[in-house]
Parts: structure tokens; sequence; C-alpha cells
């Protein structure tokens, strides 16, 4: 495991405790799972993953601890695209924007110094005090705007 991924693990553990729910090697198994790659995954590929490791965990339980990792600030929740939530870790200073392709379902992660700033000056202008600021931009990436021109005849 990471380091990143230990600290996690005892933010866990310790919110856990705090909040009188059981600290289970399925939640610690999940945890692991997201902060071993730097993917952007749903409910279903993450049971999927398990699976593969044949780690027994229900549907259920992947829910609620997505839940719980999300309220206590390890884990970020987007909803890219159209119905699908997905879920990755949360890295210190590790703010970044997406790019969402339409066709393919591609993510694309960046991020701007400049734009940042501009972002909080404006905050600042309305009296606005940023927590967290996400932009999420939707359209085609290359690959669909190739296969869009190849598809199309006139
Ligand atoms: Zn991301």
């Amino acid at each position: 495991m990471s380091k990143l991924a230990q600290r996690a693990q005892k933010l866990f553990i310790q919110y856990l405790r705090e909040n009188n729910l059981k600290v289970t090697q399925e939640r610690l198994a999940l945890l692991e799972e997201i902060f071993s790659t730097g993917e952007h995954l749903d409910a279903d590929e993450l049971l999927a993953r398990m699976k593969s490791k044949h780690r027994k965990v229900s549907r259920a339980t992947v829910y609620r601890t997505l839940d719980l990792l999300v309220q206590c600030g390890l884990v970020r929740k987007s909803r890219l695209g159209r119905e699908h939530y997905f879920y990755e870790k949360m890295e210190p200073g590790g703010g970044h924007h997406h790019m969402v392709c339409a066709a393919t379902g591609k993510i694309i992660e960046f991020w701007d110094a400049d734009l940042d700033e501009r972002l909080r000056r404006i905050c600042q202008e309305h009296n606005f005090r940023p927590n967290f600021i996400s932009i999420q931009i939707q359209g085609l990436s290359e690959e669909a705007q190739k296969l869009e021109q190849e598809t199309t005849f006139f």
C-alpha cells in the first residue's frame, strides 16, 4: 500500500470508530482498491474488481462504503457524463477538472493554476467562500471526432 493509502486507511478507521461503525475487512479492502488506482470507477466496476480478486463484497456494502468514504472526505464523487457517478481517491493538492467524451465516455483530467486563481477571484467578488471547485466540460474526444468524420457522408 502507498503512503497515501496508509494514511487514508488510518483516517477511515478513525472515522468509523468515531461514528460507531464497524471496521470491517470489506470496507478496508474497498478503500485499498480505490487508492490502488488513478482511475475513475463507478460502483459496478468496483464490484467487478473485488470479484476478480475473490473478495466477497455485496453491492449494498459497496454503495454504503462509498458513501462513507465520500462523507469523510477521502473519496471524490463526480457525476461524469449522463447517468453515472464516478469515484476516485482524494489527493492532497490534487484538485483537477474533467473533460468527458459524450461518445466514448473517456475522461480527461486537467488543471490550470491561472484558471483556479481567476475562479477564486470571481468567488471573492461575490463574497463567496469556495470549498471545492470542480469544472466539467462535456464534448467529443479526439477519437470520437475522428469516428464522426469517418461515418459522416456529407
Ligand atoms: Zn478525476
